[in-house]
């Protein structure tokens, strides 16, 4: 397995510390998360001086964990917002709702005038339908358009299911016209864990021309939403978040001063500061093969392994010893929860031993589904930041 960059870090021998405390204060008894909200807040001064144009708006999806949200309020950090519940937490901490931008460009009509009627108004779309909705429920909201951008630099596109094609710009602009909609800018994410620095580049090349378009129609666009996207270490490389600042901060200083600048950052806010511990509770060779079930599977949050994201792994809090391809599977009756067909575990794991994921705080905490009655992993907070 790769050593890490963070293994480098204080933050790191935080986490370690914290979950060698976790572990020596009671007996292991079932998976268990460590947490450290500083981490997150290294991770947000780190971009914020990579890209001191771009207002930061945290994806709040990534880890809504309260600690993670508090830290990041405190350092000035805006957010982003799928839904009732994710605002609602926001709110509970004090967030300005006005402050807050709804990207998610499918929204339920009831979510719309749920978050309309707490004081937020941007709101993303993506279509025809969505601005018309938005129109009714949201009659004096902002609204920006999610835009097709190339994904292929992405471990994780999203470019299927979200944006907006040119060729049905026209519609857009003239239902906005209908409905006096103010169509004020336009957003992208080039897809999750993007280990290209240059492809934020290439999309802001591919939809400035639409921000023209709309000025042109009559419009007041002064919103560039960048999205997410931004990658951390997992077996792959990928660029450092000081290299992807280098990289974009000369297109984005080129931009008029009235354009407002943002992005969304998940997994590169929260993925750092999780530490994911399970246990191994049966090794065995079947149809030839190793076989490592652990005590942790897809339905405890550790879905991205399916996606071959591979998290950085010690034994035991350990470096690991020499690896050997094994199929990792969780531990319920469901054959689906097999979270990876060759993953390269230590030759000698047994049962008792302890898998350590680092670069867990993110996209996992909140996937847990509690299936087969197997136990949420208990979570513990690194409290002295
Ligand atoms: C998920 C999401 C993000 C965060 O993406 P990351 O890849 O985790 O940075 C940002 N914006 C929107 C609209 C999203 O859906």
């Amino acid at each position: 397995m790769t050593t890490h960059p963070i293994a480098t870090l204080p933050a790191y021998q935080r986490l370690k510390a914290a979950a060698k405390a976790a572990l020596a204060d009671s007996d292991y008894n079932g998976p268990l998360w460590i947490i450290d909200p500083a981490i997150a807040v290294a991770q947000y001064q780190a971009l914020r001086a990579a890209l001191p144009r771009a207002r930061v708006h945290y994806a709040v999806k990534a880890n809504p964990h309260p600690a993670i949200l508090r830290a990041l309020l405190r350092q000035g950090s805006d957010f982003e917002i799928a839904s009732e519940q994710e605002l609602d937490q926001l709110l509970a901490l004090g967030v300005d709702p006005a402050r807050i931008l709804y990207s998610n460009p499918i929204k339920a009509r009831r979510a719309i005038r749920y978050a309309y009627a707490r004081g937020v108004r941007w709101f993303a779309s993506d279509s025809v339908e969505e601005t018309v909705k938005l129109a009714e429920e949201a009659p004096d909201a902002a609204q920006y358009l999610r835009l097709e951008v190339d994904n292929a630099s992405s471990d994780y596109p999203l470019g299927v299911k979200f944006g907006l094609a040119r060729a049905a710009l026209p519609d857009v602009f003239a239902a906005a016209r209908q409905h006096k909609v103010d169509l004020a800018g336009v957003h992208l994410h080039v897809g999750s864990q993007c280990r290209d620095a240059q492809a934020w580049n290439r999309a802001v090349d591919e939809v400035w021309p639409v921000m023209t378009l709309l000025a042109e129609a009559g419009f007041r666009p002064r919103l560039l939403n960048l999205g997410g996207g931004f990658p951390i270490t997992y077996d792959k490389t990928a660029p450092d978040i000081a290299h992807i600042g280098t990289a974009l901060s000369p297109r984005l200083a080129s931009l008029p001063e009235t354009c407002e600048v943002v992005v969304e950052p998940g997994r590169y806010m929260s993925g750092p500061a999780g530490l994911f511990i399970c246990e191994v509770i049966n090794v065995q060779r079947k149809h030839g093969k190793r076989w490592v079930y652990a005590d942790a599977g897809m339905f405890s949050g550790l879905y991205e392994l399916m996606d071959g994201f591979f998290y950085p792994l010690e034994l035991n809090g350990e470096t690991p010893g020499l690896p050997d391809a094994a199929i990792l599977a969780g531990p319920t009756c469901d054959s689906c929860d097999v979270l990876c067909e060759a993953m390269p575990l230590p030759r000698h794991l047994r049962e008792g031993d302890k898998l350590w994921f680092y670069h867990t705080g993110v996209y996992t905490q909140n996937l847990v589904t509690g299936f087969n009655g197997m136990p949420a992993p208990r979570v513990v907070v690194c409290e002295d930041n």
